[in-house]
């Protein structure tokens, strides 16, 4: 393991950025970077200083700084630092009052239930009226007229800043606002223990019929500000079962896993090619006991963690009537 500390990458680079959550990002002093200028546009070396995580997102390289190494973990107060540590990293669906929404993505239309194309679309797709207003889905038409169903999208503080439109009469898809920072989250997503991550929000929504919180991120990048907020969580991550899913698995996996998140993958179950294919062919009870009784892998297991206890699948109690209530789902 590379030995480093904060003092040596004070020295390397002077002049980190300072981001909330206690993330710093440097000029990466790691052999693979090495031969890079040390200037903003090269500081990609992120370390989270109330965790000492850190990751390169160029060479990709990971691990904990020196002075947070650990010998061993002292048992008792393990619960309480846990979750004194999860607080740190709640996320906080309020709105951020020094930030006006550019695009008031929540007002877009009219809610979902307003409109019987949009409610037999989505029961089309297994997705019950319930559950699509509770996460907050509009009718709306697309600038070329088609009909569409609206899933507002927020950024790391809430705010509904942007919108995904998916045509109810064709194929067409269409994204307005800085997507790049925001991702549509079903109802108690945003604090879950354990939340899983889809590429389309109908995805989304399919597993959190089954119990599951989840967060869709509208494409296969993650908004930078995620990995502030996985310390200690479990993340499964359910993209679609083809190549780019893939890969988006292993991507956002190693990342978020140098960020302190115990990563998963929750692959489509076999012949589908994402949650929503899932629950439409196979409906909503086999995809219900198959998370129940799936035993996810990890993709990237951190070497020497210390702080995680082992996953149980046997522990998954998906709760349902606790995910309508907008509360958190807890293993
Ligand atoms: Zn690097």
């Amino acid at each position: 393991m590379t030995e480093l500390t904060l003092a040596d990458l004070d020295t390397y680079d002077p002049r980190p950025q300072i981001h909330g959550g206690g993330e710093r990002r440097y000029s990466c002093p790691l052999p693979g970077c090495r031969d890079k200028p040390r200037d903003r546009a090269h500081q990609c070396f992120c370390v989270n200083t109330n965790t000492g995580l850190y990751h390169c997102q160029r060479c990709r390289e990971s691990g904990r700084l020196r002075e947070f190494w650990t010998k061993t973990q002292p048992a008792p107060s393990t619960a309480a630092r846990r979750a004194h540590l999860r607080r740190q990293f709640d996320m906080k669906p309020e709105r951020d009052p020094d930030t006006p929404p550019i695009l008031h993505a929540d007002r877009i239309g009219v809610p979902v239930a307003d409109s019987e194309t949009a409610v037999a679309y989505l029961k089309r797709r297994g997705i019950p009226e319930h559950l699509a207003t509770e996460a907050g889905l509009r009718f709306t038409h697309m600038r070329e007229g088609q009909p569409a169903v609206l899933f507002p999208m927020r950024n790391e503080n809430g705010s509904y800043i942007a919108a995904h439109a998916r045509s109810i009469v064709d194929d067409r898809k269409k994204t307005r606002g800085p997507k790049k920072v925001c991702v549509f989250a079903t109802p108690a997503a945003f604090n879950a223990h354990v939340l899983a991550v889809t590429e389309a929000p109908i995805d989304a929504l399919s597993l959190a019929l089954a119990g599951l919180p989840t967060i869709a991120l509208i494409g296969t990048i993650a908004p930078p500000w995620l990995r502030r907020h996985v310390f200690s969580r479990r993340v499964l991550i359910a993209t679609d079962a083809d190549d780019a899913g893939e890969a988006a698995a292993l991507t956002i996996g190693k990342e978020l896993t140098a960020f302190g998140a115990q990563v998963h993958r929750l692959r489509p179950p076999d012949e589908c090619k994402d949650w929503n294919d899932a629950l439409v062919t196979l409906g909503y009870l086999a995809v219900r006991s198959f998370l129940e009784s799936h035993d996810v892998e990890f993709i990237h297991p951190m070497a020497g963690h210390d702080i995680w206890d082992e996953y149980d699948p046997d522990d998954y109690q998906l709760s349902i009537d606790r995910v309508r209530r907008g509360e958190s789902v807890r293993l």
